[in-house]
């Protein structure tokens, strides 16, 4: 399927690793030259050689924390008008919210929710003269079907996704997309950092745990993020441009619902 995006420009944030880097390859595999951020500049490289000896397209690793005004500027100045943003960045910790204080709070806002918001706004307008543009939020599961111990990100991520249902709305006729993607588990670091005391504990290997955890969800395993960085492309297809102010749930089937 040709999504025609050849030769569009992307900015994906958070990308060396997880889901933001398979979005990223996803997106260079369809012709789409990169700009791709993270913090850690080794590991970002690595990401960046990657892409580009798997998919021979120009990739711009811009190594800076995307939570901050500073790394936010660097990223746009390496592409200044993006056909495709993709807002990405850590999650917030689990945790009872009783001990969470305010500053942690604005922590958890800042990065799921002022970020993404901010740099909507520093490319949104481009992308409305040229009549192109996709924007793909990546957020969590949890904005439809709240997980208790992440009170910070169901809240954080809940106020991104009801800011853009209402922006997605006065973009869509200029062929502007705004959408909500919405992993629920997949395999990747992220995932396995938060099952590893429990798999040292049950005194097994941390895939192995994850996997016999996941046996009797209804795909019967986690999600692998070569799968999310498809449906991310797919979203930023030319021809997904009736696509508006959608949240599309990727959890295998997790949430049980008839209607999505
Ligand atoms: P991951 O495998 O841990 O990868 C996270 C990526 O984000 C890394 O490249 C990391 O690189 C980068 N990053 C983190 N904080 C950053 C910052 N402030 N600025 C720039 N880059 C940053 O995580 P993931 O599983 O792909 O998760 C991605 C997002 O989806 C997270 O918000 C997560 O909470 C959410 N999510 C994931 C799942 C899942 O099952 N995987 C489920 C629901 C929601 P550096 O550390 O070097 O910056």
């Amino acid at each position: 399927m040709d999504l025609g995006i050849k030769d569009k420009k992307a900015i994906v944030c958070a990308a060396s690793k997880g889901l933001g880097r398979a979005c990223a390859m996803a997106l260079a595999k369809n012709g789409v030259d990169l700009v791709i951020n993270s913090r850690t500049a080794s590991e970002l490289e690595a990401t960046a050689a990657d892409i580009r000896a798997a998919t021979g397209r120009a990739v711009t690793a811009v190594a800076c924390d995307i939570t901050t005004p500073e790394g936010r500027a660097q990223v746009l100045a390496a592409c200044p008008n993006p056909d495709i943003l993709v807002n990405n960045a850590g999650g917030p910790p689990r945790g009872d919210f009783r001990e969470w204080n305010e500053a942690d709070w604005m922590k958890a806002v800042n990065g799921n929710m002022v970020t993404p918001i901010m740099l909507i706004k520093a490319v949104v307008d481009g992308m409305v003269a040229r009549k192109f543009g996709r924007i793909v939020n990546i957020t969590s599961s949890s904005v439809k079907s709240p997980i208790a111990e992440l009170g910070m990100s169901n809240g954080a991520r809940a106020g991104l996704t009801g800011f853009v249902g209402g922006l997605a709305r006065q973009v869509a006729r200029h062929n502007v997309t705004i959408n909500g993607l919405l992993p629920g588990p997949f395999l990747t670091d992220r995932l396995r950092s938060g099952r590893m005391d429990a798999a040292k504990k049950a005194g097994v290997p941390v895939d192995e745990f994850i996997a016999e955890h996941f046996k009797n969800s209804p795909t019967g395993r986690p999600g692998n993020p070569f799968e999310f960085g498809e449906a991310c492309a797919f979203l930023c297809a030319a021809s997904s441009g009736f696509i508006v102010g959608q949240n599309l749930l990727l959890d295998g089937g997790a949430f049980n619902s008839a209607l999505g």
